[in-house]
């Protein structure tokens, strides 16, 4: 960018940026703003004491320089609590405690243990992972054994205010770490302190010092005052959108197919309500174009006869939905992958996934192309039943499963009688192309590149991504996925007993259970309510991904898959700077910087190979790649992020890993 600095320390840097400033012309103020209102289109930012200042753009950049966070527990306010360590030599002999379990905590409990303490180190999980590796190890290395203490040199958090090493302290120390993880603070007195752990079992142990360093609450106040909503926080405006959403998706998903749990689309139809009025609009235009779409060989035909379907505005709009919002995310991600990525992703869903089944096959076939006796017959007859006797008019629809494969798209498989030119392609594509296809390049080779569901979520669920859940609690909701495919095997079988033996038990339970038996069958609960309902529900409150990540079926089959994946998402360990924006723009909730500032190859099954965090991260650490027969990292030769483009290579280095820690 235009912005460049070589300087490695803050008051060099902040010299340099300055003058920087002063070159480019310009001019700063310093005010504290209160809050920022819209009006008129403009930005208003209030004033303390002052004039207030217009905008058409404002960049908050102040940090997480909220004040520090309370642990809540009796005891806090005491005199020997505190933010921050100053000077370790004053607690050389106390016991002390520390909490949290970030670099600053880590820091402060190697630099007190330095100084003499006996320190314990309380974190709320039972492994720390959030630290820099280095800080990690060292700690691990002084619980070990105290002796091997290195210092706090340089100390990344800026709660530990001075570097501490041994020429700073007398010879030995006798400090020591104890590690009691899984445990929070219960509360704090004069002399000692209570943990409790997860089994609610309270260790009470002496203390003289307590240090608690878990992190800044956000300066949400601000946001708050400037009308910002604010992630994880529900005014009553958010749960009438959200509810309303909801609502219109129930409608919508009810209306576009005709069921038996909410039948709008047969009222819709049957009162010759909107679309299946549509015919008449055509009629109502008169003259050539009324009677071309009287004609059945006329494209008009076709499309009056298309257009008196709810499913052919379902997959218009989706289709508009992903290439407007698609060129506005080739605008915001300005790296080549993105761009091939989405027009790879726009001509998917427009060509096959809406004209063949809409417009192209039903017009081929009222001009014969696949009727008795003509050359295609043999072809149609494989995969699109025949609607009339003579072939013309067919289920057009099942050409949606040349690319949604079953068990995401099963209407081909579940079908009454065997249909084997689509039980060969289903089996190739589920059984033989995805895995060959994840074990070269991932999972998103098919979700972020093929799948219509996946278009969708990476054009208009782009500016969305950040939304996602993240945590331990979420992850365990990806089961359901497992649940699902697993519900979906079941009903293969007795789709498969039932072919075999139509008269059986097997085969009305798995009419029953595929379609029949009201808000219980598996087409309302898991192609109505979960793909689309909840699915497209969720897109604006939690991310575009939400069916995608906890609940696809052919997700979860492919987390099978994955476990044989080549692909690695790589990352240049040493220019990690632990910013976490990699985790946070990640719509699949994996926690890519706990990879990252690791040095790991990152191969976690949810990947969808979006390239957000790869794009976003401020040094370039993260490269797509793959693993070679030697276990070797090869690159992907698209750039993905535009400190690789700004560098002007394709290929980014190899990772070095200090620790010797494998980069597989
Ligand atoms: S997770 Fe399922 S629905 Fe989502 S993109 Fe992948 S295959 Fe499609
Ligand atoms: S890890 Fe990166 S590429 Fe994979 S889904 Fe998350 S943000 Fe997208
Ligand atoms: S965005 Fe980059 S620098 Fe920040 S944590 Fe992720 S990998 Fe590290």
């Amino acid at each position: 960018g235009d912005v460049q600095f070589k300087a490695d320390i803050k008051e060099a840097l902040v010299e340099e940026l300055q003058a920087q400033r002063d070159q480019a012309g310009i001019e700063t103020t310093r005010a504290r703003v209160e809050f920022i209102e819209r009006k008129s289109g403009v930005l208003n930012l209030r004033v303390a004491g002052g004039d207030d200042i217009k905008a058409l753009r404002v960049i908050v950049a102040i940090g997480r320089s909220g004040n520090f966070r309370k642990l809540g527990v009796p005891g806090e306010s005491l005199d020997k609590v505190y933010n921050r360590l100053h000077d370790p030599m004053e607690f050389a002999g106390k016991s002390a405690l520390v909490v949290g379990g970030g670099d600053s905590a880590i820091e402060c409990a190697v630099a007190l243990a330095g100084a003499g303490a006996q320190v314990t180190l309380s974190y709320r999980r039972a492994e720390l992972s959030r630290a820099k590796p280095e800080n990690i190890e060292q700690l691990n290395n002084m619980v070990a054994d105290p002796n091997t203490w290195e210092g706090v040199e340089e100390p990344t958090s800026e709660r530990i205010t001075t570097s501490f090493t041994s020429a700073m302290r007398d010879g030995e120390s006798d400090g020591s770490v104890q590690l009691a993880l899984a445990t929070q603070v219960a509360e704090i007195r004069d002399d000692a302190v209570d943990l409790i752990d997860e089994s609610k079992n309270v260790r009470t142990i002496a203390n003289d010092v307590v240090f608690s360093m878990i992190g800044r609450e956000p300066p949400l106040e601000f946001f708050r005052r400037s009308g910002i909503p604010i992630r994880g926080e529900w005014p009553v405006s958010r749960i009438v959108a959200f509810s309303s959403f909801m609502l219109f998706c129930i409608f919508l998903y009810h209306w576009k197919k005709e069921l038996t749990e909410l039948p709008i689309g047969t009222w819709f139809r049957e009162r010759g309500w909107f679309p299946a009025n549509v015919g008449g609009w055509w009629d109502a235009v008169g003259g050539w174009v009324a009677d071309a779409s009287r004609r059945p060989t006329h494209l008009f035909y076709t499309l009056r006869t298309s257009m008196a379907s709810a499913g052919f505005y379902y997959s218009l709009a989706y289709c508009l939905c992903v290439f407007f919002f698609g060129l506005r995310r080739i605008r915001r991600r300005k790296t080549p992958y993105v761009k091939l990525q989405t027009w790879t992703l726009i001509a998917v869903q427009i060509i096959p996934l809406f004209l063949l089944p809409e417009i192209i096959l039903p017009w081929a076939g009222r001009n014969g192309w696949f009727a008795d006796g003509s050359a295609g017959v043999a072809f149609a007859d494989q995969f699109f039943e025949r609607y009339d006797d003579v072939g013309i008019e067919r289920a057009y629809w099942r050409a949606y499963g040349f690319i949604l494969a079953w068990p995401l798209f099963v209407a081909n498989v579940f079908t009454d009688k065997p249909m084997w030119g689509w039980l060969v392609i289903g089996f190739l594509q589920t059984f033989v192309l995805i895995p060959l296809i994840i074990r070269r390049w991932g999972k998103g080779a098919y979700c972020g590149w093929i799948c219509s569901c996946g278009a969708l979520a990476e054009t208009m669920g782009d500016a969305h991504r950040h939304k996602m859940p993240h945590g331990p609690k979420w992850n365990r909701v990806n089961m359901v996925g497992q649940v699902v495919l697993l519900f979906v095997f079941l009903l293969l079988v007795l789709r498969i007993v039932g072919w075999a033996a139509p008269g059986s038990f097997a085969n009305s339970l798995y009419a029953n259970v595929y379609k029949k038996i009201p808000y219980l069958n598996y087409t309302w609960i898991v192609d109505v309510m979960l793909a689309g309902v909840i699915g497209v529900g969720c897109y604006f409150w939690f991310s575009g991904r939400v069916w995608c990540r906890f609940a696809c079926p052919l997700a979860a089959l492919m987390h099978i898959y994955t476990r044989f994946t080549r692909f690695r998402i790589f990352a240049d360990k040493k220019k990690c700077i632990s910013c976490n924006v990699c985790t946070s723009v990640c719509h699949q909730g994996i926690d890519i910087m706990n990879f990252a500032n690791k040095g790991l190859g990152m191969r976690d099954p949810e990947c969808v190979r979006c390239s957000a965090c790869v794009q976003s991260c401020p040094t370039g650490v993260l490269t797509f790649g793959r693993l070679d027969a030697s276990n070797n990292p090869i690159h992907d030769r698209i750039a993905a992020s535009p400190v690789q483009m700004q560098e002007g290579r394709t290929m980014v280095s190899l990772p070095v890993l200090g620790n010797g820690a494998s980069p597989i």
